[in-house]
Order: structure tokens, then sequence, then C-alpha cells
């Protein structure tokens, strides 16, 4: 499922999961509701920074609430609408979500750790994935980026379960704190697009 706003025509991208980046995780629950879903601290700054990069930020995110049944496609539709538009008087503009509904069980191929929904957003929107980041919390964001060429950065709440450092943490830039996010990202743009000036903030817009 997708809901876009505009095609645009960029190389590189930022994809950024929901859960644990941008809405706090729900213990042992889904968000099934508008007033169940609470950005994460400094989320909403530190996206208006990225904002400023003029990249297309698009969201991938797994919603197996859907093929559980506890949540139409409709509802789900209505919590994305009311998310853009709060970004979006923040002067964040996002260019499309794309979930996916299934259940593990289902075997699907867009539920991350599969990059099914990665290269769908890619031809939709003529992105260079070896030149676009994923912002995630998981060990299933990050394997969804590496499995396409895709540049993984850890930020959210996935992290703070993790003290040690797992395998799949390993050589993954960490943003600690929202503050941190949109250098960790720029930094890991820049080493993506090697000799480019288009990673660069547009001054007059940042804060
Ligand atoms: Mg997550
Ligand atoms: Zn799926």
């Amino acid at each position: 499922m997708i809901w876009s706003r505009e095609q645009s025509r960029n190389d590189s991208a930022i994809f950024i999961d929901r859960d644990g980046v941008i809405n706090c995780r729900r213990a042992d629950d889904y968000v099934l509701d508008w007033s169940q879903f609470v950005f994460v601290e400094g989320i909403r700054e530190a996206l208006r920074e990225l904002a400023s990069l003029r990249l297309p930020m698009i969201l991938i995110s797994n919603q197996s609430a859907i093929g559980r049944g506890l949540l139409e496609p409709a509802e789900l539709e209505g919590i994305t609408k009311r998310m853009w538009k709060t970004l979006e008087q923040d002067g964040t503009l996002l260019s499309a979500a794309y979930f996916c509904p299934h259940r593990p069980d289902e075997k699907c191929v867009c539920r991350k750790p599969q990059p099914e929904l990665l290269k769908q957003a890619a031809a939709d929107f003529a992105i260079d994935l070896t030149r676009s980041v994923l912002i995630g919390d998981s060990d299933a964001d990050v394997k969804a980026a590496q499995a396409v060429g895709c540049h993984p950065v850890l930020f959210g709440q996935g992290l703070t379960a993790c003290s040690d450092s797992p395998q799949w943490m390993q050589d993954v830039p960490v943003a600690r704190s929202a503050k941190d996010l949109f250098e960790v990202t720029v930094g890991t743009l820049q080493k993506a697009n090697p000799g480019a000036t288009a990673v660069s903030p547009d001054v007059t817009s940042r804060r």
C-alpha cells in the first residue's frame, strides 16, 4: 500500500521507519488510533532539519496489525494522514509512505527485513538505493537496507533495548539522540555520494 504526495526525481532519498523512530513503540501493542501516536522526543525537529536537504523522505513500515485484523487499512490511512499533516505544519513534507500489512507467518515478500518496499519506492521515485539512507531502530531495518545496498542509520527506541553491540549493529552509524540524527544522516549520505555536492542542507531553511 502506498500513499504518495507527489512524484519527484532524485537520486538519493531518506527512508524512515515509523514505530520506535517517529512515534513511540507501545509495549506489546500496536498504534491503532491517532490518540496512541506519540512522537519520539526531538524527532519532529530532526525531521525538519532533514527536510532542509530537499531529498525525498519516504516512510517504510511494517504494520502487521492489519494482517492480524486489529486495524483496518482505512484506519491506518487516517493515522498516516494525521501524522503527515502534523509534520507538514512543521515544514516537513513526506513524499510517500509504504506499508507491509502482513503477519510474519504469511511469509510475504514485503515485510522488513525483506527489501521489497525499498525496491518499490526506488522504482516509483527513480531513487538510487546505494546513494540513500534508511533510518531505523531494529535489525529488520538494517537488514532490509543492506540487502539492497542502501545505507542504514540507527536511531530510536529499539537501540535502548540493546546494551551490548549485536552483530547486526556492527559498523552501522548510530544517532544516540534526535539532536545527532541530522549530522549522522548527512555524514552517511556524504559517504554514499562521494564527490557529490547534492547533499548539503539548504541553509536558509535550517533553524
Ligand atoms: Mg521500528
Ligand atoms: Zn508484506
